[in-house]
């Protein structure tokens, strides 16, 4: 678990700018949602990285990233990031206020409203008979394991072909190119991996076929980055870095343990 890792799944690319501290990246920040430079990781300082964002001000480590950008609880963060929490003498199983997200923000309507004709398309696509759907469906049936009353609880769909769409038409602020030509919002082809919660839609995560190179998951722009969360109210639960595989892990023990899918999965 380190930062550049969770940085690069949550669609924020860091580039090296200094040997400072063991090595200094800069990139934009995840709280800001905004900049190119503002953001600084020192992956080697303390236990698995620091952070400080030079406009927002805020900074932290790799529990503090998981609880803020992912939304987790601190023993989450904590089982997430391999560490041992020592048990609190006071510390005994109480029933969880319901699930409530924590300070991420969900995306704005038009987003959604774009993000869920998205995923209405892909799961039309996805369960058609033949074609591309039929060889996708296959793959997430045979090989990952996952029943079609999976699928479809998930709302996994197929987006067939690279589109680009307007940023505004998102709802999003224009990003300016170095020529200052707006940039499209970018939707690669592949599984759409959506997270929705009753009628939001919260994200938009593709997994591209492998002969498109990486990155191999894309995050749409604009998309919430909490952790999936199946059975929230179970007292245990497992981490997992692949959606795909928190799916397949609720699929088939959910009545015993919730689980927490990070999302950092790069197969
Ligand atoms: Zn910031």
């Amino acid at each position: 678990m380190d930062l550049l890792s969770l940085l690069a799944s949550d669609g924020y690319e860091m580039k090296r700018v200094a040997a400072t501290r063991g090595g200094e990246y800069a990139g934009p920040c995840p709280f800001c949602r905004d900049g190119n430079d503002r953001f600084r990781v020192w992956p080697a300082q303390g236990e698995g990285g620091r952070w400080w964002c030079r406009k927002c001000g805020k900074y932290g480590d790799v529990i503090q990233y998981l609880r803020e950008v992912r939304g987790l609880s601190f023993r989450e963060a904590c089982d997430a990031a391999g560490r041992v929490v020592p048990p609190s003498p006071f510390w005994r199983p109480k029933p969880r206020p319901p699930w409530e997200p924590r300070r991420t923000t969900p995306p704005g309507d038009l987003w959604q409203a774009r993000a869920r004709q998205l995923v209405e398309e892909g799961g039309r696509r996805l369960f058609q008979p033949h074609g591309q759907g039929k060889k996708l469906l296959d793959w997430l049936q045979k090989k990952r394991g996952l029943s079609a009353d999976t699928i479809k609880a998930n709302r996994l769909g197929l987006h067939p072909q690279d589109t680009w769409d307007r940023p505004e038409h998102w709802g999003l602020e224009p990003d300016l190119k170095d020529t200052g030509i707006p940039k499209k919002l970018w939707i690669p082809r592949g599984l759409i991996i959506p997270y929705c919660q009753a009628e939001h839609v919260l994200r938009i995560r593709l997994r591209r076929p492998r002969a498109d190179g990486d990155p191999r998951y894309y995050l749409v722009k604009g998309s919430d980055t909490r952790a999936m969360v199946w059975g929230p109210h179970q007292h245990v639960k497992v981490v997992v870095e692949s959606e795909l595989d928190g799916m397949l892990l609720h699929q088939e023990a959910g009545d015993l343990a919730g689980v927490v899918a990070l999302g950092n999965a790069q197969t």
